[in-house]
């Protein structure tokens, strides 16, 4: 009987290898397509981390020939810390964590990791240590075993498992009466989008990244399950050193450094309580984000 079911074993196999080669390809034509020049230089080692500290180096970048968006930025994130990214809208804040993944290549200056200049190891190596957990999560048309798992091929059951438990998704998969193997996205099951941001931190915690990338994680949500999903976010941030972006201030006052970014240079840096005393865009910004809050609350209350 065994033998009867090996080979069908094999050909499911072979069809999950070849379906996930298929999703990287679509990925890969995506960062070629968007740009064609970032390649590894002949020979170019793996990036080896034993510090996780990142640094921008004077990074002047621009996505067309004449428009400069990063003007020379420089900053560092100590290994461990919880930095923060914040700044309005268009100032060049996700940028940063496209050149980090290094979806392009800066027009000068240096990107370190681990004193490392990202440009000079391998792509692969330098992605397999980042993790990111964008605004919003894609999920595949598949399980929400095989969406955790994507973070890691070939991970066994009981290492999503853990994933799952840490991204605290764990009791609601297992309430499900098909579990880990229940179809999720357009097939199946829709999930919340505090749902997907919970698989897709799962996905990033089972690559186990010594670098965390948070773009907006939370922002999509309501406030209420966005105080959820970052109680999360800060105990998986825990060992490693993060950057997180971020709109709403209240989310990252707790950072251990905040870089305030404008018209893609550096305004201000510090505590939260540091650029609340320097009284400048951060703490504009604080301001009127606490009025707009009361004025919710208030219409809440009438
Ligand atoms: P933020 O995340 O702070 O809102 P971004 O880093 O996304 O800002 O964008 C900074 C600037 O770069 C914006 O003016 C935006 O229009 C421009 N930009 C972003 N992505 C591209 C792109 N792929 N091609 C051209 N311009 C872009
Ligand atoms: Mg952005």
């Amino acid at each position: 009987l065994m033998q009867l079911f090996r080979p069908l074993d094999m050909l499911g196999w072979v069809y999950r290898t070849i379906r996930q080669g298929l999703i990287d390809m679509a990925q890969m034509f995506r960062l070629i397509d968007t740009q064609i020049e970032v390649q590894d230089a002949p020979g170019a080692p793996a990036l080896v981390i034993q510090r996780p500290t990142v640094a921008f180096d004077n990074v002047v970048f621009g996505y067309e020939r004449d428009r400069e968006i990063l003007h020379g930025l420089s900053f560092e994130v100590p290994a461990g810390a919880h930095v923060a990214i914040v700044g309005p809208s268009g100032a060049g804040k996700s940028t940063i964590g496209r050149l980090l993944f290094r979806f392009y290549d800066p027009w000068s200056g240096r990107i370190l990791i681990d004193g490392q200049d990202i440009a000079e190891v391998t792509q692969e190596s330098l992605r397999a240590q980042l993790g990111i957990v964008p605004q919003d999560s894609v999920l595949f048309n598949d399980t929400i075993g095989y969406n955790i798992a994507y973070g890691r091929s070939g991970a066994s059951q009981e290492l999503v498992a853990a994933a799952a438990r840490d991204a605290a998704i764990l009791p609601f998969i297992e309430m499900l009466p098909q579990g880990f193997d229940t179809e999720v996205g357009e097939r199946g099951l829709k999930l919340s989008g505090g749902e997907k941001q919970r698989v897709a931190i799962a996905r990033t915690l089972l690559k186990n990244p010594p670098i965390l990338l948070l773009d907006e994680a939370t922002s999509a949500l309501d406030t209420r399950t966005e105080q959820d999903i970052l109680t999360t976010l800060h105990r998986v941030s825990e060992h490693r050193t993060s950057l997180a972006i971020a709109h709403r201030l209240s989310t990252i006052a707790d950072a251990d450094r905040i870089f305030v970014l404008d018209h893609g240079r550096l305004a201000e840096s510090g505590s939260h309580s540091d650029l609340l005393r320097l009284d400048g865009l951060y703490a504009e910004m604080w301001n009127r984000q606490l009025a707009e809050r009361e004025e919710v609350l208030d219409e809440a209350a009438e």
